[in-house]
């Protein structure tokens, strides 16, 4: 029943070993998993004592104690004694480079806010991270010393102040953690002089601090953690062992019980399983609660999740792509016994157009100009996407074209990969410069020409002569298959959005938009003459009249706005990123890119169909040059640091695993790429 993990977990001196304790160990999608983990803080030896004696205490009353036998029929428990095992030696805080690892993680209000791994973790961090990502643990607790408090998310503040950060999940934290410290022996008492209100606190309402553990590990994996301390001094001496012990047992037996158990749990699986041969399908399914934006998954090949929730009545909601959204009130009794609900999911027929779709509030006219700003090689730019609009992205080394014989073959695979972006609805393509040049400030001319391809061969051609200017790259890009993208709108073509260049603007009179149409259309606001902008023309013509024209009434909307209102494909952002800092930094996404898969032969061999990424907003794919991710990497100071590409991405993937070729080229990579990838990624978005 137990099992001993320590793939690939190392500090610089030492392994960071974990166990396992459950029915069938290793085993990682049949039951939710909690984790403990003790002495981050090197001086703070208590939490491996705590872990080696509830992992002695469970091997040793499983056949007595009713609650261990519920732990290990319901869920998998991990327990780490040592999150810095170098710190424990030097009897330091921080570990062996003098770093805190409890301030070492990616925190939402760093600059730029991202909980994506920055690469200077330090490896225990790192380590501490894969570990979440990898397992998906549906609760935890870390423990810690210098008082006697459970302590809840949040821990930072936007303004650094000290004051209460609830997180979305504030009542069910409080309630975790009051029930931690009731259970303890002493923490809830009054005679906790300095957490005399039941003996738990709000990490920011105690002191705010930044790049916890405790934060990370609930926004990034939507795992409820505590951090819990258990002993008013540090380094406590070695006879006081015993009793930390029996003052914490119950509270580290009931936490997992009642955060894994004692909130909701459950199956998700495709309603209908005769059209599958009678068996049961389940389903990876987004679980959300009404008026909480946390999303738990359900785990792949089972369907069973597990959400932490404070007794109460709540609406459940699940939501899987291809499937139709089933709703369920429950209730949480508050005996902790939790409540077991299941989801059964209709297949709907035709779901393609169902990722773009949302109920967004319409963009006003400043973000609307800010947008159309972000249109065009403007690595600058910024765009300001409507909340909880999924987009993706893909990257492509500009030496592919810097390898092309001529010209005219430089422009056909510079119009392929820009095909490859229309056919399966990319809405960002990033030329990554990774061209030797004297200059790294300055575009090479193989990823300036692609980008001006990809730039021309995106816009509408109505618009072409009016926002393209002439250059020797274009040569050949009017002789490319074109795109016929669905919002390059022909004449005798009418849709909801059109896609324009402002004219002329006089204040009073607002904007004359060309629309690629007989007549203009005209707008309320005042646009700078040239500008692109995506209109919203309305269902049918409504052609009044202006100084004597006729025009189309229209107004400005936000380019995102046909794929966020109606699930229309609406062309691609280029722009050109000179490193892979900017490539991964310099999103035009709000709160950047959650989600970076490298693609590379010498990637992971997972089959398609059991490919999961986590859930995510703004994915970023990477395709290398021809040599490969591995030759960006060399020539980059600021990713130097990385000893190995695949820890850039949160997965480094291969997506053809039997070639038949040495090679495959570029425009053959995207397309067999984007197949497979597409499924997963469409399952995993959350939108
Ligand atoms: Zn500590």
């Amino acid at each position: 029943m137990q099992n001993h993990s320590r793939s690939g977990a190392r500090s610089a001196k030492s392994q960071l070993l974990a166990l396992e304790l459950a029915a069938s160990p290793g085993s990682t999608n049949a039951l939710p998993h909690f984790r403990y983990v003790g002495n981050l803080h090197g001086n703070e030896p208590t939490g491996r004592v705590l872990t080696l004696a509830l992992a002695e205490y469970i091997c040793e009353a499983r056949g007595e104690d009713p609650q261990v036998a519920q732990i290990l029929a319901g869920m998998h428990l991990w327990l780490m004694p040592s999150a810095n095992p170098d710190g424990f030696d030097q009897r330091t805080r921080e570990n062996i480079n003098n770093v805190d690892l409890n301030r070492d993680f990616p925190d939402r209000f760093s600059k730029p806010p991202s909980l994506m791994p920055t690469g200077s973790e330090q490896a225990e961090v790192r380590a501490l991270m894969d570990w979440s990502r990898r397992i998906g643990f549906t609760a935890s607790a870390a423990m810690h010393e210098g008082a006697l408090v459970a302590n809840y998310p949040m821990d930072g503040t936007p303004d650094r102040s000290t004051q209460y950060a609830a997180s979305p999940d504030d009542g069910t934290f409080r309630h975790l953690a009051t029930k931690y410290a009731q259970a303890h022996t002493r923490m809830a008492l009054p005679t906790n002089k300095e957490f005399p209100n039941g003996g738990i606190t709000n990490g920011a309402a105690w002191y705010p601090i930044y790049g916890s553990m405790q934060d990370w590990v609930y926004l990034a994996t939507g795992c409820f953690e505590l951090t819990v301390e258990v002993s008013e001094s540090k380094w406590p001496p070695m006879a006081s062992l015993g009793a930390l012990w029996k003052e914490n047992k119950a509270s580290l037996l009931g936490l997992p019980l009642l955060a894994v158990l004692g909130g909701v749990r459950g199956v998700v699986k495709a309603s209908n399983p005769l059209r599958q041969g009678g068996i049961d399908t389940p389903l990876r399914a987004n679980i959300t609660v009404a008026g909480i934006e946390t999303v738990v998954q359900s785990r792949e090949g089972t369907g069973v999740f597990a959400r932490p929730l404070a007794p109460g009545t709540y609406e459940l909601q699940a939501r899987a792509h291809g499937y139709t959204t089933a709703t369920q009130q429950t209730t949480v009794p508050d005996d902790g016994t939790g409540v077991e609900v299941l989801f059964e999911l209709k297949r709907v027929a035709s779901s393609g157009r169902a990722r773009r779709a949302g109920g967004e509030e319409a963009a006003d006219g400043a973000a609307a100009l800010d947008s159309v700003a972000a249109w065009g090689v403007n690595p600058g730019g910024a765009l300001r996407a409507p909340k909880r609009h999924s987009t993706i992205s893909m990257a492509v080394g500009a030496s592919c074209i810097e390898n092309t014989q001529n010209q005219q073959l430089a422009s056909l695979l510079a119009s392929q990969i820009a095909r490859a972006a229309a056919i399966f609805n990319i809405d960002e393509v990033i030329v990554l410069d990774d061209v030797e040049r004297p200059d790294r400030d300055v575009p090479s001319p193989a990823a300036a020409l692609l980008a001006r391809i990809l730039q021309f061969m995106e816009t509408p051609q109505y618009l072409r002569k009016a926002l393209i200017p002439m250059h020797p790259d274009l040569k050949f890009a009017g002789l490319m298959p074109p795109l016929d993208a669905t919002h390059h709108l022909r004449t005798h073509e009418w849709g909801t959005y059109r896609e324009g260049v402002v004219r002329h603007s006089a204040p009073g009179d607002g904007s004359v938009v060309d629309i690629g149409l007989e007549h203009d259309a005209l707008i309320p606001e005042q646009v700078a003459p040239g500008t692109r902008v995506t209109l919203h023309v309305g269902a049918a013509p409504q052609l009044g009249q202006v100084h004597g024209q006729a025009v189309h009434g229209a107004s400005l909307a936000a380019p995102t706005d046909p794929r966020a209102k109606e699930g229309r494909a609406w062309g691609y952002l280029t722009r050109v990123a000179p490193s892979l800092q900017a490539l991964l930094q310099a999103s035009p996404f709000e709160g950047g890119y959650d989600l970076c898969v490298g693609t590379s032969e010498r990637g992971e061999c997972t089959p398609a169909e059991e490919l999961q990424f986590r859930p995510y907003r703004h994915a970023l794919l990477v395709f290398g040059g021809p040599a490969g991710l591995e030759a960006c990497l060399r020539g980059d100071a600021w990713a130097a640091k990385y000893r190995d590409v695949a820890q850039l991405f949160d997965r480094y993937v291969n997506t053809c695993f039997h070639q038949g070729s040495r090679t495959i080229r570029t425009e053959e990579a995207l397309f067999i790429s984007l197949t497979f990838l597409d499924p997963a990624l469409q399952r995993c978005c959350m939108d």
